[in-house]
């Protein structure tokens, strides 16, 4: 088992620590909400993310976007782990800065992945993750048995930022899928159908997806969702514009042609700039039904 340090524990970081813990790992926590940090039952809490990568033998980041990422890596993290620690940092955030750190931390003689996950809190709190792992295969085969706690499916997909870029293209098609739901649920509506029928109808048929049948945005059909709690993150719409602006960054630099794409970062600029950040993406039907 390993001593691991876990810094980050948001929606996603408290169930990833807690199955951790459930595994056997001896996990130190910190969060700048230090009530966030007390609810993972069995963790030791850090009074600081310099005592949380203390001395670890695993260092494991859950953090809401790349500038914070990298400054607790570059002011927090790198100046006070031990020799031969490995980095982990799971959060969603840009390619360059994902590559930039992973060089930084060799050039101080650490092995950092980028390990961003697909799957939701529900998927943190049930250990069914997707993780998309990017660094070098010695740094991958001493992360895949703790990964394999927290998830369902670890895949090394390349070298440093790999992870990152998998996961910006898988969040840009999420989007589209689940706007494309909730405008199927919008026009059903407008047009006097059921939203049961369409439901029932396409979540068996060539219009199923993840989006309808596991988060589906429409409230009072298909499973519990965060549509059935005043869409309450979640998985926040500020979060989805992030990934969506590093999947358009991207696409200008590699010259893709990203037009779903792009209707959907304007779809959630709008909601962003509406004061909706912290809604969660599913959300995005509200504006589509025309409801508050
Ligand atoms: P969150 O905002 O709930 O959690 C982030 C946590 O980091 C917060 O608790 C915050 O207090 C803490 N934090 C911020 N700066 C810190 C610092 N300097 N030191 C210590 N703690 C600090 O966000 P989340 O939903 O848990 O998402 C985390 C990451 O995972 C993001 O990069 C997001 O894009 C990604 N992600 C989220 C989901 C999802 O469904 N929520 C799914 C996949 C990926």
């Amino acid at each position: 088992m390993a001593t691991i340090g876990f810094i980050g524990i948001g929606n996603m970081g408290t169930g990833m620590a807690r199955n951790l813990v459930r595994a056997g790992h001896e996990v130190t926590v910190f969060d700048l909400d230090t009530e966030k940090a007390r609810d993972i039952e069995g963790a030791t809490v850090a009074g600081s993310g310099e005592a949380a990568a203390a001395g670890r033998d695993i260092v494991i980041t859950m953090l809401p976007a790349g500038p914070v990422v990298a400054k607790v890596y570059r002011d927090t993290i790198r100046p006070n782990a031990a020799p031969d620690t490995l980095f982990i940092d799971c959060s969603t955030i840009d390619v360059e800065t994902a590559r930039v750190l992973a060089g930084e931390a060799s050039g101080e003689g650490f092995a950092m992945l980028d390990a961003p996950v697909s799957g939701g809190v529900a998927g943190a709190d049930a250990g069914t993750l997707a993780f998309m792992v990017g660094g070098s295969a010695e740094g991958f085969a001493r992360a895949e048995p703790v990964l394999a706690v927290m998830g369902a499916k670890v895949v090394h997909c390349g070298e440093a930022g790999a992870g990152q870029g998998i996961k910006i293209c898988n969040n840009m098609m999420l989007a589209i899928q689940m706007i494309s739901v909730a405008e199927g649920f919008a026009l059903a509506e407008k047009l006097g159908l059921s939203p049961q029928s369409l439901f029932d109808v396409s979540s068996a048929a060539s219009g199923q997806c993840w989006s309808l049948t596991t988060y589906c945005p429409m409230p009072g059909v298909g499973p519990q969702t965060s549509a059935d709690n005043g869409y309450k993150p979640g998985f926040a719409a500020g979060l989805m514009h992030k990934d969506l602006g590093l999947a358009m960054a991207a696409a200008e630099q590699a010259g893709a042609d990203v037009a779903f794409g792009r209707a959907a970062f304007e779809a959630y600029d709008r909601m962003v700039g509406a004061g909706d950040a912290g809604v969660d993406f599913s959300g995005v039907i509200r504006a589509k039904r025309g409801v508050d």
